[in-house]
């Protein structure tokens, strides 16, 4: 069974990844949540919520000297944010891959921010940096009974061995 946030010491990690209200908005959900399955990623957690300013500001913390803070936590609580912890060998450094540069204009075409949107103030998606960010973020987000385990016949054929 893996722990809440991942199993401690291996590189066998749980990260939380959330569509920004623009990404709901845009009907990019889909989309977002088809690009992490189809590498192999298997999805724990999921639920969609309209984010008070204070849970914003809360995520967000670490960024609060930023001259761009204050737009950032209106942004993120402007609408519906689908909150999702996934799991996967190396999967916080990978997803951060996935999802591409801050800035959208510097992501490469294929990642998610490169395909999907333009400007850094309107990125569609978050992605845990660290997996003490991915630890601190899932246990803002989810309770330990919103996250879930299974094992599937599948895994035998993303991993060589796990
Ligand atoms: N952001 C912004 N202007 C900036 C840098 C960041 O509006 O100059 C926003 C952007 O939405 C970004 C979020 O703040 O996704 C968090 O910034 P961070 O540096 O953590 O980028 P991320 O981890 O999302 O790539
Ligand atoms: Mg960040």
């Amino acid at each position: 069974k893996v722990p809440f946030t991942g199993l401690p010491g291996t590189n066998y990690e749980r990260t939380f990844i959330a569509i920004k209200p623009d990404g709901t908005e845009r009907r990019l959900v889909g989309e977002i949540i088809g690009r992490f399955e189809k590498k192999g990623f298997k999805l724990v957690g999921i639920k969609i919520l309209h984010p008070t300013p204070e849970q914003a500001a809360k995520h967000y913390d670490d960024l609060k000297s930023k001259p761009f803070f204050d737009g950032l936590v209106k942004y993120f609580s402007s609408g519906a944010v689908v909150c999702m912890v996934w799991e996967g060998k190396d999967v916080v450094k990978t997803g951060r891959k996935l999802i591409g540069e801050t800035n959208p204009a510097l992501s490469v075409p294929g990642s998610i921010r490169g395909d999907l949107c333009i400007e850094v103030g309107r990125n569609i998606i978050h992605g845990s940096d660290s997996t003490q960010s991915a630890n601190d973020e899932i246990t803002l987000w989810f309770g330990e009974t919103e996250v879930t385990n299974y094992e599937s016949p599948l895994e035998k054929f993303i991993y060589e061995r796990k």
